[in-house]
């Protein structure tokens, strides 16, 4: 369909009868929804201020009927937006008009625990967490941790390269996944990466993983399981001043130390969430460092001597370090839940994934105070220190359009400020919809002509998310044109996307 001609809903309902009879025919009925009632739960995923609803949505039970479903959505020229469990937060799985949603929810079965070459087989549907849960028996678990754990799937997080607190030590996703079987949108199955520790030819693994769902459809991953550290401690550093915690922060990796976590939450984010996890948050703190260590007792108790002598010397104003596993747990338990909180203090919020070196964390952070001034809206930062990996919640009413308005235009104005700080505009959550014109600002014409490339070169026909991640030529020339004064856009009434 032309972007710019609104089809009529009778063309629409016209096409939906024909892609569902079509699918009718590759899929049993329990695994087909279309009737606006049931699609209604798949307009959105975690950026739920972008809704649309799809011609229909498929939960196919099996590889073969993605395949097959996969086969007929190509034949009929219908964009496919694959899914996990839909808690991503930049729009990726935000269903198409003029297209279906591929649920892997029912693929969800654990294919196989090898604890001798510490590998998990998994279908895409199995949750981050459930894969730590099966392998603790072995004493092995999953290291990447995202905060979403309990609910986001293996398959969503080889699309988004999904990262957690123990990312810094452990490695992201793309890490941690051996090999991935996925489907192209012309039907073939395609086997990326091997069980061995390289593989022939070019390592087209690293490329899909991130793709968002762009590339081909994850159907079975295989990932690397770590043995469990025999302990881990963590200690929690106060300081009087935002910029005096970043610069900690770059401090203790400076020393040589790697810590299991490294992370930190500003005041507003102390005070929304103590009340809810009662961690024993140090409320005067302007900001709390969150420094774990893991490995045996030995090296924990000399790691946390030496990442102590470094807040100290960084102004500390008060450090407690763990003395149980249930404390060290309930000094991360307001981190996990910063965005649950985030709705105790505000209706919505808007949560920004910039990335700058960690030199650049305080400054980035004196920015955003000043944005906050800027657009009048509260910003809680709850981050990956270790990685200068920024979650920065934008706080506001989506009642109210005009602050919706200031929330977009001081998200713009961050990513370009982490762009401007040698940064990128997504540590974790992906591009997706929310940060596609970002993409002008991280990436000049010919990048994104060669992303483009490589798009083409796995999906000839376009069909799989598309529009979602790499802007075209034009977009990125009508945002250039529509930036306006200090990240504020002209004609804010007239519809962007
Ligand atoms: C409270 C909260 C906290 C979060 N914390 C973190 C965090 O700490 N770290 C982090 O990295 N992220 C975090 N996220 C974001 C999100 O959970 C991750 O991006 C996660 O990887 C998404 O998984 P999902 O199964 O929900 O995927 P979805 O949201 O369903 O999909 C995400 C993308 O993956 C694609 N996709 C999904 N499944 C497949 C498949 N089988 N094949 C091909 N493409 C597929 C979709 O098209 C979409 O582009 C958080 C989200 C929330 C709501």
């Amino acid at each position: 369909m032309n972007a710019s001609v609104e089809p009529s809903p009778e063309a629409i309902a016209a096409r939906q009868r024909e892609v569902v009879q079509a699918l009718t025919t590759v899929l049993p009925p329990h695994c087909l929804l279309y009737r606006d009632e049931d699609t209604a739960p798949y307009e959105c995923d975690g950026l739920a201020a972008y809704r649309q609803l799809p011609l229909a949505v498929v939960l196919p039970e099996t590889e073969l009927q993605v395949r097959r479903v996969l086969q007929t959505c190509h034949r009929l020229d219908v964009p496919v937006v694959p899914r996990g469990a839909g808690t991503g937060l930049s729009g990726g799985a935000m269903p198409l008009r003029d297209g279906i949603v591929l649920s892997l929810a029912r693929l969800n079965k654990i294919i196989n625990i090898d604890p001798y070459a510490r590998t998990a087989t998994l279908q895409p549907g199995v949750r981050n967490l459930a894969i730590s849960e099966a392998a603790a028996p072995y004493g092995l678990y999953y290291a990447p941790d995202p905060s979403s754990q309990i609910a986001c799937t293996i398959g969503g997080n080889v699309a988004e390269n999904a990262g957690g607190v123990h990312c810094l030590k452990y490695g992201l996703t793309v890490h941690n996944v051996l090999r991935v079987r996925a489907i192209t949108m012309e039907g073939d199955l395609v086997e990326f990466g091997s069980l061995g520790p390289d593989c022939a030819g070019l390592d087209l693994l690293a490329v899909l993983i991130g793709s968002e769902g762009m590339f081909a459809v994850v159907t079975e991953v295989t990932v690397r399981l770590l043995p469990k550290p025999q302990m881990a401690q963590v200690i929690m550093a106060s300081f009087d001043d935002v910029v005096k915690g970043g610069a900690a922060a770059a401090a203790i990796i400076a020393v040589g130390i790697v810590p299991a976590g490294l992370d930190m939450m500003d005041q507003l984010a102390t005070h929304a969430v103590e009340e809810f996890v009662q961690a024993g948050y140090d409320l005067k703190a302007q900001a709390i460092l969150l420094c774990e260590s893991d490995g045996t007792p030995d090296e924990v108790a000399d790691e946390i001597e030496r990442m102590t002598a470094v807040l100290h010397a960084h102004g500390a104003t008060r450090i407690q370090i763990s003395r149980s596993e249930t404390e060290r747990l309930k000094f991360w338990s307001g981190h996990k839940n910063a965005f649950a909180a985030a709705g105790r203090i505000s209706p919505d919020y808007y949560c920004m994934d910039g990335t700058v070196p960690r030199r650049a964390i305080g400054p980035l952070l004196a920015r955003i105070a000043e944005m906050e001034k800027q657009y009048g809206l509260r910003c809680m930062n709850v981050f990956h220190a270790g990685d200068g990996n920024m979650r920065s919640l934008i706080l506001f009413d989506g009642n109210d359009p005009d602050e919706w308005r200031r929330a977009e235009a001081f998200g713009a104005q961050m990513l370009e400020t982490c762009v401007g700080l040698d940064g990128t505009i997504t540590g974790e959550h992906g591009v997706g919809i929310e940060k596609t014109d970002a993409m002008c600002v991280q990436f000049c014409a010919e990048e994104r002509d060669a992303l483009l490339a490589v798009k083409r070169a796995f999906d000839p026909p376009g069909l799989l998310n598309p529009g979602k991640d790499i802007p075209t030529r034009a977009r990125c020339a009508e945002y250039g044109k529509m930036r306006g004064h200090q990240g504020l856009l002209p004609h804010p009434e007239l519809p962007r996307r």
